[in-house]
C-alpha cells in the first residue's frame, strides 16, 4: 500500500542540473545521476489513484504507481521488470520524453506539481544497469520465421526486440553508420549520451537481432531482394525530410542552414567520427528559427559552440506559463511555454514574428523579420503581418528547425510503390501493415515527425501485428491500435 499522505510531506524536486558555466564547457548529459535518498522520497508523492490518468497520458500505457510503489521500498530489480513490461527503452524515454504521463498525473490538477514520473524512470533502468538487472532474454526456440526492419531508431529497435524474443530472425538495416536513428546523431549528447544506446545494442545483438549498417534500403540492397531474404517487413525509417522555406528571399545565402546540418556533425566529432564541424557558430550571431525540440538542440549545441549570441524566434505567441484549464482542461497535454535546460544557457526569445527575407550579399548578414497574428481556420494556419513592424535582426549563421515534412521520398518508396500521405507519413490498416501485403509500418515513418515514446509504442505495436501475421501465438503485448493514435497529442 502506497503512503497517502507522501505528497504532502514532500514537495516536488528535480535532481539538480550541473551549473551552466561548467555544463556548456564539454558534452556530457545534463543531469548527473540523483542519489536514492530523493528519488525514492519523490516517488513517494505518487498517490497510487484509482484510476492512474499517468497510465492514460502515456503512450506505452507504463506501469507507473506499480514502479512508484517499488522505488520507495527499495525493490529496484521489480521496479525495472514492471517498467520494462510496457517500455523496450526506459533510458531513452526517462531521459528525453515531455513526459504527458506528467501531465495526466493527478497531482497536477488545479496546477498542483505532478510526480516528478520521469526522473523516477531514468534513475530505475539507470540502477538496473548498474546493479546488473538488463541481461539479454533471447527467445527459448526460434520460429523459423524472417523479419527485415528497415530503420534503427526507437520504433526500428523496439519491434526488432519484441519480435526477437518471440524466435524471430530479426534483421536491422539502417543506412548511417551507426544504429540508433534520431538518438545517434540527430540528438546531441548533452541530452542522450550515446553509450546508453551502445549499452542496449549489446542487449539487442545477444538476443540475435542482426544490426546491418551503412545499408541504404532501395539503393545497397532492393526492396526485392529485402522481400527475398525475409518473411515480413517493418518500415521504420522515420520522417526526416526536412521543412524547408525555399520561397522566403534569400534562403539561398550562405549560412542559413536546416538545422539537422547543424546537429548531425558535432554529433559525430564528439563520436569521434569527424574531426571539425563546417558550420560553427563560433563568435556567430546565430538565429534559431523554430520553437521545439530540434530549436532546443539547436540552442544547446551553439552555446557549447561559443557563438556571440543566440535568438530563438517563434511564430506563435508566448504561450501562458501554466495550464490554461478553458483550453486544455487536466489531464490534456496543456500548451504552455516549455523551457528545455538549454534555456537556462543563455539566449533571447522572440515570439509572435516571421521571417520576411535573409538579407545578405552572397553570405547572410541579417534577417528581416515582423510581428505576426496566426489563427487557425479549418484547421489550417493563417498567418497575418502585423503592418509597420517589421525589423531586422543582425544574423551570421541562421537554422531553420521548423519540423519535418514526413518520410523522405525516393528510392525506398519508389520500389514499393507507395505513397506519403498529406501528413508525409505513411497509411496502414487496424494491423499496421501498409497497402504492400507484409509490409508493416511504424514510428515517426507512420505518424509524422513525433516523439520516441510514440516510436517505442507503434514499434511494439507493429511488431505484435507482425507475429500474428507470421502465425505467433499472440503473446507479444499490443499497446496501440493505429486507429486510436491521436495524430495530433504531443
Ligand atoms: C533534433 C531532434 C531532437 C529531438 N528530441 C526529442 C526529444 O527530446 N524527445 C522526444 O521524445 N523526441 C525527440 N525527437 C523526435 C524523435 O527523435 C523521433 O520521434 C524518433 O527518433 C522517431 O523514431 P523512429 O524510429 O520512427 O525514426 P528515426 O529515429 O528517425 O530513425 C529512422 C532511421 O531510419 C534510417 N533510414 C532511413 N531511410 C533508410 C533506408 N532507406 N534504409 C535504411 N535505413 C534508413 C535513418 O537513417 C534513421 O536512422 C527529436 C527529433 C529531432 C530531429
Amino acid at each position: 500500500m502506497p503512503d497517502p499522505q507522501g505528497f504532502l510531506r514532500y514537495e516536488r524536486q528535480l535532481p539538480k542540473r550541473r551549473p551552466v558555466p561548467v555544463r556548456i564547457q564539454d558534452w556530457s548529459e545534463v543531469y548527473p545521476p540523483a542519489d536514492d535518498e530523493l528519488i525514492r522520497e519523490q516517488a513517494t508523492r505518487c498517490m497510487d489513484c484509482g484510476i492512474p490518468f499517468c497510465h492514460h497520458g502515456c503512450p506505452l500505457g507504463n506501469r507507473i504507481p506499480d514502479w512508484n510503489d517499488l522505488v520507495r521500498t527499495g525493490q529496484w530489480q521489480f521496479a525495472i521488470e514492471q517498467l520494462h513490461a510496457t517500455n523496450n527503452f526506459p533510458e531513452f524515454t526517462g531521459r528525453l520524453c515531455p513526459a504527458p504521463c506528467e501531465a495526466a498525473c493527478v497531482l497536477a490538477i488545479a496546477g498542483g506539481q505532478s510526480v516528478t514520473i520521469k526522473q523516477v524512470e531514468v534513475e530505475i533502468i539507470n540502477r538496473a544497469f548498474d546493479l546488473g538487472y538488463v541481461t539479454p532474454q533471447p527467445a527459448p526456440e526460434p520460429s523459423g520465421r524472417s523479419v527485415a526492419v528497415v530503420g534503427s531508431g526507437p520504433a526500428g529497435l523496439a519491434a526488432a526486440q519484441q519480435l526477437a524474443r518471440a524466435g524471430h530472425a530479426v534483421t536491422v538495416y539502417e543506412r548511417d553508420d551507426e544504429p540508433g536513428g534520431l538518438l545517434r546523431y540527430g540528438i546531441p549528447d548533452f541530452k542522450l549520451e550515446k553509450r546508453h544506446i551502445d549499452r542496449r545494442l549489446t542487449q539487442l545483438r545477444a538476443e540475435g537481432v542482426g544490426l546491418v549498417t551503412g545499408c541504404a534500403v532501395g539503393v545497397d540492397l532492393t526492396v526485392e531482394e529485402l522481400r527475398q531474404r525475409h518473411d515480413a517487413v517493418i518500415l521504420a525509417a522515420g520522417a526526416l525530410a526536412g521543412r524547408d522555406m525555399p520561397d522566403t528571399p534569400g534562403r539561398r545565402l550562405a549560412g542559413v542552414h536546416l538545422a539537422m546540418e547543424h546537429l548531425v556533425p558535432p554529433n559525430r566529432v564528439v563520436a569521434g567520427k569527424q574531426d571539425s564541424v563546417d558550420i560553427d557558430a563560433a563568435g556567430k550571431h546565430v538565429i534559431i528559427i523554430g520553437g521545439g525540440d530540434t530549436a532546443a538542440d539547436c540552442l544547446g549545441v551553439a552555446h557549447r559552440q561559443g557563438a556571440a549570441s543566440v535568438t530563438q524566434l517563434d511564430l506563435y505567441p508566448l504561450p501562458p506559463r501554466e495550464r490554461d484549464e478553458s483550453r486544455d482542461p487536466w489531464p490534456c497535454w496543456p500548451w504552455i511555454l516549455r523551457e528545455y535546460p538549454a534555456h537556462e544557457e543563455g539566449g533571447e526569445r522572440v515570439f509572435a514574428v516571421a521571417v520576411q527575407e535573409f538579407v545578405g550579399q552572397e553570405r547572410v548578414r541579417a534577417i528581416r523579420i515582423a510581428e505576426v497574428t496566426v489563427v487557425k481556420r479549418d484547421g489550417r494556419r493563417q498567418v497575418t503581418v502585423v503592418p509597420g513592424t517589421e525589423r531586422e535582426l543582425p544574423a551570421d549563421l541562421v537554422l531553420l528547425a521548423i519540423g519535418f515534412e514526413g518520410t523522405e521520398e525516393g528510392p525506398l518508396l519508389d520500389q514499393l510503390g507507395l505513397a506519403r500521405n498529406p501528413r508525409g507519413g505513411m497509411d496502414c490498416g487496424p494491423d499496421w501493415q501498409t497497402a504492400v501485403p507484409g509490409v508493416f509500418v511504424a514510428g515517426d515513418m507512420h505518424r509524422g515527425a513525433s516523439l520516441i515514446v510514440w516510436a517505442i509504442a507503434e514499434g511494439r505495436a507493429a511488431a505484435a501485428a507482425v507475429h500474428t501475421y507470421l502465425g505467433g501465438d499472440g503473446v507479444l503485448p499490443t499497446p496501440v491500435d493505429p486507429a486510436a493514435v491521436p495524430l495530433t497529442a504531443p
